[in-house]
């Protein structure tokens, strides 16, 4: 009987020992996989490292591929494209002018009168989407669905379309255009989700005045611009002392006011200003001081367009959410901890910028919109709170990066025009003998308006690079639908009717 107590005894303690040894077994192999994604999480935050140090780094290469880019064609990846507009708008324009934008996510009509003086603008603006289908087809066809949508929004107004009076049309056109004068110019290629082949090579501003012409629109094209050419023509007439724009939506982009001397690859160049705006194309800005992680090597990999737009692919909102994914896949692989790899981790683009956004701002203490977005667009359901905070974590370090990386190719540009402080590119003077003038930037784009974290990163990163000394002479304003309405009044000061600049515009 003893004996029978003593066996089961030692049974019951054998059998307790085996699961308190399952037990922490278990907990060392969760610790071991915990730890795996930490060390996944700490690679990321190193690779994505943007020290001030650094910060200055990228700040000298942008004015460096500046200059070269403005030394030679083909001098740099920046190519520094002459855009023919070499007056600002000044608020005398006078009239009605229409503005078309297309370029990322949305197409946008607009509708400006203006009266003479410098007021606030109220532009009527009618914004859709592009069919996908459209993107990626032939040219014809998506000339075709613009004028359509322009003639409806003209009648709508009560303009009479067919009026034997032409009017004037401002068309903005986001993407790398080799210009041969204020309102013409030709594709250089796509970028973002644009291919259309045959498109490449051609006349942008023809290919819509063909298209308007089969509408029996009667409009002309008064100018072929660039979004960022429209935010800083918006900008400048709201604040002169705008010297640049700076798009951060979909892609990424910026333009600035130059004088014409520095710009050696066109001796000769001469206009009535002495300077002209220069479409830098900074989305393809590349330096070997970008902090690049296996991400965005692999994101690169898969585009498109590999090699091209590195500067763009780390900052701007159509990457973003798909870095985030690529790292969440990556855990996800090494670990359980987000269970069963779902498919549509797999999915390119499955996690949008604003779902990352709506993830890095979800101030509820259980992190709920986060367990819904893990849910709802990634079909991870249960996730615990740890992993959660995991999540926003990683969206803080993708867009901390962004955000500083695109503050450090604005201070690039006030470097390049002397506005930063230390006297220019080759200047020797130190920064407190320099008398800093007030400097406008003009920003827009949906990235920088509607994540507030993204903004208030970029803007901390701009005053640690600066300094509080200069970084208060330094203003960024925001404008409004600057790609369009600044296009309706650039097409304002460069109309048939009024004195254009365009004619005294030379290359000698
Ligand atoms: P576009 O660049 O197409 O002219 P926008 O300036 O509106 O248009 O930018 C749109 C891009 O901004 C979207 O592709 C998206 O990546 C990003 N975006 C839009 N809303 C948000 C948001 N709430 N948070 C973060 N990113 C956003
Ligand atoms: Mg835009």
């Amino acid at each position: 009987m003893g004996k029978v107590v003593l066996g089961v005894s030692v049974g019951v303690a054998v059998a307790a020992c085996a699961v308190a040894a399952l037990v922490v077994g278990r907990r060392v192999k969760s610790r071991k996989k915990w730890n795996r994604v930490v060390g996944v999480l700490k690679e990321l935050e190193e690779s994505c490292e943007t020290t001030v140090g650094r910060l200055r780094q990228v700040v000298d290469a942008m004015a460096v591929e500046m200059h070269a880019g403005l030394a030679s064609e083909g001098g740099s990846k920046l190519k520094m494209l002459l855009t023919f507009v070499d007056n600002l708008p000044s608020g005398s324009e006078k009239g009605i002018f229409y503005a078309l934008d297309l370029g990322g996510t949305n197409f946008r009509v607009l509708r400006v009168e203006l009266g003479g003086q410098r007021s606030d603008l109220d532009p009527d603006v009618e914004q859709q989407p592009i069919p996908e289908q459209l993107m990626t087809g032939r040219s014809e066809d998506l000339f075709d669905f613009i004028a359509s949508s322009l003639y409806q929004f003209v009648e709508k107004a009560n303009d009479s379309v067919q009026s034997p009076v032409t009017k004037e049309l401002g068309f903005t056109f986001s993407f790398p255009v080799k210009q041969t004068s204020v309102s013409s110019g030709v594709l250089i290629k796509w970028t973002k989700a644009f291919a259309i082949e045959d498109m490449v090579g051609k006349e942008v501003a023809g290919a819509l005045q063909q298209a308007l012409a089969r509408k029996g629109l009667n409009m002309r094209v008064a100018v072929l611009v660039n979004d960022t050419v429209g935010t800083l023509a918006l900008g400048h007439y709201h604040d002169e002392d705008t010297v640049a724009a700076v798009i951060i939506g979909t892609g990424t982009n910026a333009c600035y006011w130059e004088r014409t001397d520095a710009i050696i690859k066109c001796q000769g160049l001469l206009t009535t200003s002495g300077s002209m705006v220069v479409n830098m194309e900074w989305g393809n800005f590349w330096s070997s001081h970008l902090p690049r992680t296996a991400y965005d090597i692999e994101l690169d990999a898969e585009s498109p367009n590999p090699n091209d737009q590195g500067f763009e692919k780390m900052i701007s909102g159509m990457y973003l959410g798909d870095i985030v994914r690529r790292v969440i896949l990556r855990m996800s692989e090494e670990s359980d901890i987000f269970g069963p790899v779902s498919s549509r981790l797999y999915m390119p683009f499955a996690l949008r910028t604003p779902a990352m956004a709506a993830m890095h701002e979800d101030d509820s203490p259980e992190l709920i919109e986060v367990a819904r977005i893990l849910k709802d667009v990634l079909d991870i359901p249960d996730v615990p709170l740890k992993v959660r905070k995991l999540v926003v974590k990683i969206c803080d370090v993708v867009t901390c990066r962004a955000a500083r990386l695109a503050a450090a190719g604005i201070v690039g540009i006030l470097k390049k025009i002397g506005r930063d402080g230390s006297g220019g590119i080759t200047g020797g003077r130190s920064r407190s003998d320099v008398k800093m003038r007030r400097t406008a930037v003009a920003v827009e784009g949906s990235l920088y308006t509607q994540y507030t974290m993204f903004r208030e990163y970029l803007h901390e990163a701009l005053h640690e690079i600066l300094g509080e000394d200069i970084a208060r002479h330094v203003v960024i304003n925001v404008t409004e639908d600057g790609s369009g309405t600044g296009a309706a009044l650039l097409a304002a000061s460069h109309s048939s009717s009024s004195s254009g600049s365009v004619d005294n515009i030379q290359l000698v």
